[in-house]
């Protein structure tokens, strides 16, 4: 007779383990377990609520795939509008393939899907800038470059569906790398900047931005888009392999496997020690809009149109 795990909730079959909680659990009950911690997110750090409308940034995968099933389910019950958004960064053989299932997704739902791209926003593709960047030998990474036009294009893309909030993917293992990333180059600033609300009593031209997954890992990210059949697309960004990022990834990865918990942790730490920070209130930073371009800035001339005259 072969014998099955039960799940630690109800005794259904289990279908899979979460070794930080010593757990087993059936799919229905991990992915109430999953929703809970999304609906907890929302409610500690006050994200979205009544008559708001979240532009929910999709890329096609599986991190995004499950923040607007979640969301999805959660404006159901009628508080908030959600409206999916795309950036097509123009990574030839990538974005394309990605955009297929995060447009399968929204269809499934019933949802509109806006995209917005680098060419028709920054006027260059991510393909283009890489090539120009090698000719001139310049030297910004690939992430670094997308991260900035990323941020500034979701920005575009929410203000375009009249969105009050904008909900990224970002989950508990993305906020604990860039945690560690911050201390590994000594970046207080970037540490100050960093949190799960960004854009608190916000600006014109910047849309609050929240990341709902926080308390859920990217592992679990993937298996609750597998346990409710969600479309999402696997493969890594050809580029992906210049991120800093990666080796803190892998660094996190093989630490949580000797020592579960250990993200949750990191995470814990992180928000310990902003707690302890007053919050970064939009309007009353140095922050004012971009002599160049118009957009949200820090400075007079903002990071992207200082990368793009680089480049011109
Ligand atoms: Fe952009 Fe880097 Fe992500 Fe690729 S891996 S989409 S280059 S941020
Ligand atoms: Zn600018």
């Amino acid at each position: 007779m072969v014998s099955t795990v039960s799940c630690g909730h109800c005794k259904a079959e289990a279908v899979l383990r979460l070794d930080y909680a010593n757990l087993d659990l059936c799919g229905r009950c991990f992915t109430h377990l999953f929703e809970k911690r999304v609906a907890r997110a929302n409610r500690e750090f006050s994200m979205f609520g009544n008559g708001d409308v979240v532009a929910v940034g999709v890329s096609g995968g599986k991190d995004s795939a499950a923040l607007l099933y979640v969301l999805h389910k959660m404006s159901k019950k009628g508080r908030f509008t959600i409206k999916p958004v795309l950036v097509d960064e123009g990574i030839a053989g990538y974005r394309d393939v990605a955009t297929k299932k995060a447009e399968e997704l929204c269809q499934r739902l019933g949802l509109e899907l806006t995209i917005v791209s680098y060419k028709e926003l920054a006027g260059r593709s991510l393909d283009d800038i890489m090539v120009l960047r090698d000719e001139r030998q310049l030297g910004f990474t690939s992430c670094g470059v997308c991260g900035v036009l990323r941020k500034d294009s979701l920005n575009q893309a929410a203000r375009k569906v009249g969105a009050t909030n904008l909900a990224v993917g970002h989950n508990a293992d993305d906020v604990a790398q860039t945690f560690l990333m911050n201390a590994l180059r000594a970046d207080v600033k970037g540490f100050e900047r960093f949190g799960v609300v960004s854009g608190v009593g916000g600006q014109e031209k910047f849309v609050q931005r929240v990341k709902p997954l926080v308390y859920n890992l990217e592992k679990e990210c993937a298996l609750y888009c597998v346990v409710n059949d969600l479309p999402f697309h696997l493969a890594e960004c050809p580029y992906s392999q210049e991120a800093f990022r990666g080796q803190v990834k892998d660094f996190l990865n093989q630490v949580e496997q000797k020592h579960p918990g250990s993200k949750f942790n990191v995470l814990a730490s992180f928000l310990a020690l902003k707690a302890k920070l007053p919050v970064v209130v939009e309007s009353e930073r140095k922050a004012g809009i971009c002599t160049v371009c118009g957009e949200h800035s820090s400075s007079s001339v903002c990071r992207k149109c200082v990368m793009l005259e680089s480049l011109a």
